[in-house]
């Protein structure tokens, strides 16, 4: 199989997967006050300790709070569950686990993306400066999922503060795939999730500045500060903290690696297919993904044509019990129907190979010839 869907899932980094067999046998209870329960507690702050590294913030460790979550989703409905009684504001092109918070509540409202998908700064301004709610939250991901579009985060969050907001930013996609400092971001709470960067499914985590109190969703024996009961996935996060010390030290060579194959497959379709549009061409995006629109043909009988052959990639739409939905950030971006239904994406990652790139290259051209 060709694996070009690292932004659904990344496969264990074999490193990672080694860390976690050597441990693996181990009783992992921190809250047990043997040696095996401090070896458990030593080895979850050993992994706190990574992703402060990761998001360079290790010098400052102690402003911040590293909670550990089963999954990028709860981290990012932790942070919103506590800002009930704001106003909030969210990009409208987040990702489901933030978006849908917007269906369910009033006081939501989302900001207008352009065409290319970057978050449209006088519509932030002027609904900011709207609102008489002295709490606020602002949430704008990083990167997108589906495009793999750059926001100008660093810019978007000192305009929000002009305004007294907090800001939350969901760091699941570029996370392994570009550099990200949290201090200079100027960023209140950040979310990662392991199983995008080469940990294993299980382990995410909500970075919070210290001065944020929050409220748990869920109660019990008072993990993690009392933040996030439950007896905590050790051995995941054993892993996440693993993929957390590679991403640190790999990021920018798998960057320049991703980026060269990605232009590879971009130019190389535009001269066989010049009516392909690349989504946030003109934006700056992550190095792995591409989505593409090729209209003469809708994605989901397209993605079976690629799995027959061996390639997998994914659609730009959301897909679930079968259905298929347009995708949300197509439409905020401008797509029509036909346009957003037909929208194939490639997103590449540390398996893949020049040879991966030249085999999906001769079958996209079978598959749309
Ligand atoms: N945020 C973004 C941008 C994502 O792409 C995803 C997963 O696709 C999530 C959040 C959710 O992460 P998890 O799968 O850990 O719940």
């Amino acid at each position: 199989m060709i694996y070009m869907d690292h932004n659904a899932t990344t496969p264990i980094r074999p490193a990672v997967m080694d860390k976690m067999m050597e441990c693996g046998f181990l009783p992992l209870n921190p809250s047990s006050v043997h040696s095996n329960g401090r070896q458990s507690k030593y080895l979850i702050e050993m992994s706190r300790l990574a992703i402060a590294k990761l998001l360079h913030f290790d010098n400052n460790f102690k402003d911040y709070q590293v909670t550990f979550t089963a999954t990028g989703t709860e981290a990012n409905n932790l942070v919103l569950y506590n800002y009930q009684d704001a106003d909030i504001f969210l990009s409208s092109i987040e990702h489901l686990s933030i978006f849908q918070w917007g269906k369910l509540f009033p006081n939501v409202q989302l900001i207008k993306v352009d065409r290319d998908g970057i978050v449209d700064l006088e519509d932030l301004n002027r609904k900011l400066s709207l609102s008489g709610n002295n709490k606020k939250l602002l949430s704008v991901m990083l990167a997108n999922n589906e495009t793999g579009v750059i926001q100008p985060l660093a810019e978007i969050a000192k305009i929000a503060k002009n305004y007294g907001a907090v800001i939350h930013s969901d760091l699941v996609q570029a996370i392994g795939k570009i550099k990200v400092d949290i201090i200079s971001l100027g960023i209140d709470f950040a979310t990662i999730s392991g199983h995008k960067f080469g940990g294993p499914a299980g382990a995410a985590a909500l970075i919070s500045k210290s001065k944020h109190h929050l409220k748990p969703i869920i109660i019990g024996g008072g993990q993690e500060r009392g933040l996030r009961s439950g007896t905590e996935n050790v051995l995941a996060i054993i892993g996440l903290g693993e993929a957390a010390e590679i991403a640190l030290v790999e990021t920018n060579k798998y960057a320049s690696i991703m980026g060269g194959l990605r232009s590879k497959i971009e130019q190389d379709l535009l001269q066989t297919f010049p009516n392909i549009e690349i989504v946030g061409v003109k934006a700056n995006r992550l190095p792995n993904t591409s989505l593409l629109i090729n209209a003469s043909k809708a994605a989901h009988i397209q993605l079976i044509a690629f799995d027959i052959r061996g390639v997998a990639v994914s659609s730009g739409s959301a897909c679930s019990s079968g259905k298929v939905n347009k995708s949300h950030v197509l439409s905020a971006m401008g797509y029509c129907d036909e346009q957003a239904k037909s929208a194939i994406r490639i997103s590449l990652g540390y398996t893949n190979t020049q040879k991966d790139i030249e085999e999906f290259l001769k079958i996209y051209k079978e598959v749309y010839g």
